[in-house]
């Protein structure tokens, strides 16, 4: 977990799901002072017994055939134990009087040996792990050996996984079903798209399954598209935080007065307090304009087309008309009675958005964003 994050510098943590949490504790507790077979949980004693028993082969009943006529000696007894598969294996094989032969083809000698001397011990060199974490992971799924495809999955999330591997990482993981890292390692292609994209495992999987790297490049278009969505939705809202901010100002404005404009009946001290409403300077502005301006109408000139929206708007919000200062509120509170419903819908839907934008609602001076359906 760690390591994909630090090697995916921008976080998508919001659109990203969390991966499923690894199912229990792994058996790996390291020991102290032991320099090689450092990772077992079985005491040093049981453990160097164990590991004698499978590197002698004392009385070894089973010969196990590998890759490049590999041979593994061991023991019938620990491997049905160890693993259903290897027990139906063993049943149905061959041999010679109580040896019997079975064949494990398709990865490398090296991995089917580290593979049957954990199922003795639970022990694994590092060194062996970080060469031949992924056949160990394709042999514990396919002989059922949880406790050792949980290693390989904790191995490669905490410290195996790199951008060169990646991707043979991710194809594996969704053949030995395990979800957790097919998350994380898609996850970590999608971040590292450029990169991962010039690797052999790349390549590779671009002419052996198509299909895949098509799924994967669209999901990357999907994930691009959730971006830009959120990033929209982040900038609505900071537009009607504005007009939230800017309907506060205007009554502010109408109701105590700022600077050098307020209500005819109050009188402005110089010396007030410097004011707190931070859309205040640029209504204070517009409605100096629209005071003064020739072209007074809706439609006239740009300044004065949204002094009346925001006049409407703010009507439209307000919670009492008639103990109002702001001008025109209750002529526009008249003029929304008559209007035609499809405009009405419109209004409603943003001034709701608006209310929103502050949790609390807008009281005492605007109505709160669930009695706006009502009015
Ligand atoms: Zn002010
Ligand atoms: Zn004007
Ligand atoms: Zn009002």
């Amino acid at each position: 977990m760690e390591t994909i994050t630090k090697q995916s510098p921008q976080g998508c943590n919001n659109i990203c799901p969390t991966p499923p949490p690894l199912p229990g504790p792994a058996m790996n507790c390291r020991r102290k002072g032991s320099a090689t077979k450092g990772n077992s949980c079985a005491s040093t004693a049981t453990r160097d017994l164990w590991d004698n028993l499978f590197d002698r082969g004392y009385r070894a009943d089973v010969t196990i055939r590998t890759n490049d006529g590999g041979i593994i000696y061991a023991h019938a007894g620990v491997l049905g134990m160890a693993s259903p598969v290897l027990r139906g294996m063993l049943k149905q094989a061959k041999g010679v009087g109580h040896k019997r032969l079975i064949s494990i083809h398709g990865v490398q000698h090296d991995a089917v040996r580290v593979f049957i001397r954990f199922l003795y011990s639970s022990c694994y060199e590092q060194e062996e792990m970080k060469e031949l974490v992924l056949p160990l992971l394709v042999l514990s799924h396919a002989f059922v050996v949880p406790q050792l495809k949980r290693i390989c999955e904790q191995q490669l999330e905490n410290s195996l996984l790199t951008l060169d591997n990646v991707v043979d990482v991710f194809q594996l993981s969704l053949l030995c079903d395990a979800p957790r890292l097919v998350l994380l390692t898609h996850r970590m292609i999608l971040r590292n798209i450029k990169a991962v994209s010039a690797t052999e495992g790349w390549i590779a999987m671009k002419r052996s399954h198509p299909a895949l790297e098509k799924e994967i490049l669209e999901s990357m278009i999907y994930e691009e598209q959730m971006e830009k969505e959120r990033i929209r939705k982040l900038n609505e809202r900071k537009i009607y935080l504005q007009l939230y901010e800017a309907m506060e100002a205007l009554v502010h404005i109408c109701r105590e007065g700022c600077r050098t404009i307020g209500p005819c009946d109050k009188d402005l001290k110089d010396d007030q307090k410097p004011c707190t409403y931070e859309a205040c300077k640029g209504i204070e502005l517009l409605v100096r304009h629209f005071a003064g301006c020739k072209l007074r109408v809706p439609g006239g000139c740009i300044h004065c087309k949204r002094m009346w929206q925001l006049l409407e708007l703010h009507s439209r919000l307000c919670a009492d008309s008639g103990s109002c200062r702001v001008p025109l509120c209750r002529n526009f509170k008249d003029k929304i009675k008559k209007q035609f419903k499809k405009d009405e819908m419109k209004w409603k839907a943003l001034a709701k958005k608006i209310l929103s934008t502050k949790r609390i609602g807008g009281e005492p001076y605007f109505l709160s964003s669930k009695s706006i359906s009502s009015y």
